[in-house]
């Protein structure tokens, strides 16, 4: 079983249990199991060989036990019997927006409701009104939360595809008839969300190619099997399509599979003009039907008289335009990024010691790294009182003196509440380092409200960054209505940073809003993980590629600059 197989299960044991009615703490302890292994760099199977299960953070006796029977059987009793008292098929209720573990089992009791389907029956023939605490506009709000689970469902997340893909190419491009091997399409340029993931392969023996491909471990289904094009789906139910072209026309089919449509509509017009074509087999000057490039992807660009387009570019929103015109952003990288600003530590809800982050932020080579863990108003969260914080304080001080090549940044995320208030008056607030401030409920209110609670966090001249600015999960929740026009405004005007946070199922704000606030509005921005465990800094990759679709260049991002830059920036 592999570390998310293994997460998979004890999340759904959570969510049983959450239905079966059992205590919220309960319920937490499966699902930052989960969490924590999925966030491994380990193999949890050697892990387990070694006698090293209980360090795994987050896994206590008991759910250690469990995973040593599924390891060991592979199946787990405890889980077969609470998927028998509880249809499995409830979770998916409880996940509708708006819904939740407590009505979806009300549902199941009193009126048999199992599936989405007959929700959907009942909700539409109004039979919901009427039950306890349900009205028309509940129902009203169960349909439309259905309709929005559907869309979400039909693409997944950019963290979920990515691994997967990276495990194939490894796998292919260890293969002597394999000459060259890409993820193409969405998400070679880094979208949010991905529909099936597109694979390109140069070879001169596709036949070869495919056959191993159809064969991998990770195959549950063959779909289609051909010499030029297979279709696979993937044990977790991700479908992969991979193409394979002769070596000599790689580059422009990878081109030419990698999109958007929009952006390979708009290059071949600028092709015709100047009597080219160009396809997935070359680029062709049109009155001989002659070859002049396709084997390198670059030769495309070249050709057409343009500067290298980066994949996250590719979208026709201007970066052909600034091709021609050389002048497309110098994007950030990876490498750029010198420090993590958010970061959750075991001292609310996160799963590691500070030490152990500050040990794997060094290892990801930062200069620096801020906990900025929950504060007092969110005590779901364990929020710190400030006699707790003040003690965090105390430890990361001691910290940095023991620690070599890291500073530790004391910080906090505080909570605005529903009137805009924060969990700390100013004279405390002075003497951290950073302070984030973030929503962290009443989503639903009107728009004027939730603007105004942002904007009073603004002009509060403590706080340094707004995190997470819309509070929008990626298939589970809208971002919350806000002006953000009016928030770009006030951000500029008092030097605000906008948290691009780099959860995988945040990505808040997007790659739209970034390039609109930089360009209408010069705000700078913090790219943080938001991370609850040291193995969740990782998640910066996915914050770096979403600044690269919103045209970011090193300079807009504060976490790239040096320390001592960085200090006179906060407040
Ligand atoms: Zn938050
Ligand atoms: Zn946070």
């Amino acid at each position: 079983m592999t570390n998310e197989e293994v997460a998979n299960i004890l999340d759904e044991i959570a969510d049983l249990l959450d239905i079966r009615g059992e205590m919220s703490f309960k319920v937490q302890a499966y699902h930052r199991a989960a969490n924590s292994i999925r966030s491994l760099r380990e193999d949890i199977n050697v892990l387990y060989k070694e006698g090293n299960l209980r360090e795994v953070p987050a896994v206590g006796k008991g759910i250690a036990e469990k995973i040593v029977e599924l390891l060991e059987t592979g199946s787990l009793p405890y889980y077969e019997d609470l998927k028998e008292e509880i249809p499995p098929s409830l979770v998916e209720l409880m996940r509708i927006p708006g819904l939740g573990p407590k009505k979806a089992k009300f549902l199941y009791d009193t009126l048999s409701i199992t599936t989405i389907d007959e929700l959907l029956e009942a909700a539409r023939a109004h039979r919901l009104r009427g039950l306890r605490g349900m009205s028309a506009k509940t129902e009203e709000n169960i349909i439309t939360g259905i309709q929005q689970l559907r869309r979400a469902r039909e693409r997944i997340l950019l963290f979920e595809a990515h691994p997967i893909a990276e495990r194939f190419i490894e796998n292919l491009r260890r293969q002597p008839f394999v000459e060259r091997v890409d993820i193409a399409g969405s998400l070679r340029r880094m979208k949010e969300t991905i529909g099936d993931i597109d694979l390109l392969a140069a070879s001169y023996a596709s036949h070869r190619v495919m056959d191993y491909f159809c064969h991998m471990p990770e195959v549950a289904q063959v779909l289609t099997k051909g010499d030029t094009k297979s279709s696979i789906i993937a044990r977790n139910g991700l479908q992969i399509d991979l193409r394979v072209v002769s070596p000599d026309q790689y580059g422009a089919a990878l081109q030419y599979f990698t999109g958007s449509k929009e952006h390979n509509i708009h290059l071949r017009e600028i092709a015709r003009k100047r009597s080219l074509k160009i396809n997935e087999y070359g680029i062709f000057e049109m009155e001989m039907d002659r070859r002049i490039g396709g084997e390198k992807e670059r030769e495309i660009y070249e050709v057409l008289g343009m500067s290298y387009i980066p994949p996250v570019l590719r979208e026709d929103r201007g970066e052909i335009e600034r091709g021609i015109e050389d002048s497309l952003p110098r994007l950030i990288q990876l490498e750029d990024v010198k420090g993590d600003l958010h970061v959750h530590s075991s001292w609310t809800d996160g799963l590691s010691k500070i030490g152990r982050i500050a040990e794997a932020a060094i290892e990801l080579g930062y200069e620096y790294i801020a906990i900025c863990d929950h504060a007092q108003q969110l005590k779901v969260a364990g929020g710190l009182s400030k006699k707790k914080l003040r003690a965090q304080i105390e430890e990361i001080m001691r910290l940095n003196e023991e620690l070599d090549g890291i500073t530790i940044l004391c910080g906090i995320e505080l909570n605005i509440d529903n009137d805009g208030k924060v969990d700390y008056e100013d004279e405390f607030l002075k003497e951290l380092d950073i302070v984030v401030a973030s929503i962290h409920g009443g989503f639903r209110q009107p728009k004027e409200q939730l603007t105004k609670r942002t904007l009073s966090a603004i002009y509060n001249e403590h706080i340094d960054v707004i995190g997470h600015p819309t509070g929008r999960i990626l298939g589970r929740r809208e971002p919350y209505a806000i002006d953000l026009k009016t928030v770009f405004k006030a951000a500029a005007e008092t030097n605000t940073i906008l948290e691009l946070n780099s959860f995988p199922d945040r990505l808040d704000l997007n790659d739209i809003q970034l390039r609109e606030a930089k360009e209408e509005y010069g705000i700078k921005f913090a790219i943080n993980t938001d991370a609850h465990s040291a193995g969740q800094l990782a998640y910066i990759e996915y914050g770096v590629a979403t600044a690269q679709r919103g045209w970011l260049e090193p300079e807009d991002v504060i976490n790239t600059y040096p320390l001592n830059k960085l200090k006179e920036i906060l407040k």
